[in-house]
């Protein structure tokens, strides 16, 4: 897969509240194609998978617990420089310290509830689609 791309989740909390439709706005406003999406739900065993290199941390199993709680939102998005520019389009992890205009300052409930995930390294980003996303699925 070319470096141009990262993925994202948007989290059981922003989807409860529908906050999807203005989040993907924003996503496709900064300039991010939609590759491959998928509404679904991960299981508590699925979630400490994805978030593997947090075990052992305190918030690990809250964390796990809150990801497994409703629907979520699997996205696969391509821009040159992708996950760089979409850390910036989501701030800071703390909503608290996220700078205005960020997704996670518009949207996060709370520094575990922050809205959205987004890939930081190449290598995370393809263990992430490869958890989500088969190749039929990504255009
Ligand atoms: N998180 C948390 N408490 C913390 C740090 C992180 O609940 O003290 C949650 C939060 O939802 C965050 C996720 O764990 O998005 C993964 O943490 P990471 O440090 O990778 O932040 P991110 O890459 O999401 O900005
Ligand atoms: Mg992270």
């Amino acid at each position: 897969m070319p470096l141009g791309y990262t993925f994202a989740l948007i989290k059981p909390s922003a989807c409860r509240k529908n906050h999807v439709g203005p989040i993907l706005a924003m996503i496709n406003q900064a300039g991010f194609r939609i590759s491959a999406i998928r509404s679904t739900k991960l299981t508590k065993q699925e979630a400490e998978t994805f978030y593997e290199m947090h075990r052992g941390k305190e918030f690990y199993d809250s964390l796990c617990e809150f990801m497994s709680s409703g629907p979520i939102i699997a996205l696969l998005l391509e821009k040159d420089n992708a996950i760089e520019d979409f850390r910036k389009l989501i701030g800071n992890t703390n909503p608290d310290m996220a700078e205005e205009g960020t997704i996670r300052k518009m949207f996060a409930e709370s520094l575990q509830k922050n809205a959205v995930h987004g890939s930081d390294s190449v290598e995370n980003m393809k263990r992430e689609a490869d958890f989500f996303f088969n190749q039929r699925e990504r255009y």
